[in-house]
């Protein structure tokens, strides 16, 4: 199906986080943009964001909400799905230093670390060059982040971060990736105004990016 961005409809998981940053993103890159916090409103949308947030509460959430096996399956059915920061915690197949009672939506091949830059460290911003995004480099804002540890053999890696001064063990960490319609950053890019990440996130959505890898 080729999908018209005038008729596309995005949905951003609204039940913590960063959603009204999400939805302002994806309007300004002309898809209309809608909340998603029942069941009804995630079978009306084409695609869906997963914002930053804090990963246990959005999980805890998705339960209350009855929204976890819906989205499990649409994400099983290829939903393209752009998870940021506590989005991509939710999407990875698994988590170290998450918490046990903390559930996973999956269907990225990925092992994550949760709070990977450190506890104590808040946030770290960088400037990373992002495979797909032409342009220069994009402004990659981490708040209490994940990284991504290892990755299946379907999984491009489109960032890690770069050797700088104060990188320290995150350096050459993967940090923002694509499965086929998945796509995952640990930072935020709905909160620096570049709206290149989003844009690719919508021609994903429009079926204008295949996948990296050959196939087979
Ligand atoms: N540390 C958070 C978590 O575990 C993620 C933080 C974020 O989304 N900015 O979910």
């Amino acid at each position: 199906m080729t999908v018209n961005f005038h008729e596309t409809t995005i949905g951003v998981l609204a039940l913590q986080g960063d959603v009204r940053e999400h939805l302002a993103a994806l309007r300004d890159c002309g898809v209309r943009a809608v909340p998603v916090r029942r069941p009804s409103e995630l079978d009306s949308v084409d695609a869906l964001v997963l914002p930053g947030g804090e990963s246990t509460t959005i999980s805890r959430l998705l339960e209350t909400f009855e929204l976890l096996e819906p989205i499990r399956q649409r994400l099983a059915a290829g939903m393209p799905t752009f998870g940021s920061c506590a989005g991509m915690i939710l999407l990875a197949d698994r988590v170290l230093d998450g918490r046990l009672d903390q559930r996973q939506l999956g269907g990225l091949d990925v092992v994550v670390r949760r709070n990977a830059f450190g506890r104590q460290v808040d946030s770290f911003e960088c400037d990373l060059d992002m495979a797909e995004v032409a342009g220069g480099p994009v402004r990659a804002v981490f708040i209490r982040a994940p990284w991504v540890e290892s990755a299946g053999a379907d999984v491009d890696v489109l960032a890690t971060v770069p050797r700088r001064p104060g990188a320290g063990p995150a350096e050459g960490r993967i940090v923002a990736v694509r499965q086929g319609r998945v796509l995952a950053t640990a930072f935020h890019p709905e909160l620096t105004g570049d709206g290149r990440v989003h844009r690719l996130f919508c021609e994903m959505v429009r079926g204008g990016v295949r996948p990296r890898c050959a196939a087979g």
